[in-house]
């Protein structure tokens, strides 16, 4: 049973999508997935519809966001299950924006491969 809402069986999906505080998230995100609702039945399949947007303008950092999101809902889900403390869905997206945010920033600092270019390059076929 889900420790967050006792309301459903604890699955993957239920978990990160369908738990009442996730839709809130999700609702909230920066990140919009709409298009691929239907698939969040299936985490895999919903996992393999996100990456599809890679190589659109800004697809990775959308990726990247996403993930981010995914790991705060994961890490609320934990603080409620072991800690007993009930996760805020603003503060989770909260969370999530600014460690992606700082991710991006400490890139910027230390160098990484230009991606924004290969994004540039590839925008064309969306
Ligand atoms: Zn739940």
């Amino acid at each position: 049973m889900c420790v967050c809402c006792g309301e459903d069986t604890e699955t993957i999906v239920h978990m990160l999508f369908f738990c009442p505080t996730a839709k809130v998230v999700w609702k909230l995100a920066p990140v919009k997935w709409d298009g691929i609702a239907e698939m969040q039945g299936n985490f895999g399949n919903w996992w393999d519809a996100v990456m599809q947007s890679a190589k659109e303008t800004n697809g990775l950092n959308r990726i990247q966001l996403t993930v981010n999101i995914l790991w705060q809902v994961w890490k609320a889900r934990n603080k409620m299950t072991f800690q007993a403390e009930r996760g805020n869905a603003k503060l989770i997206v909260d969370k999530a924006q600014s460690e992606w945010l700082e991710y991006e920033a400490n890139n910027e600092t230390n160098g990484r491969p230009d991606i924004t270019a290969e994004e540039k390059g590839n925008s064309q076929q969306k």
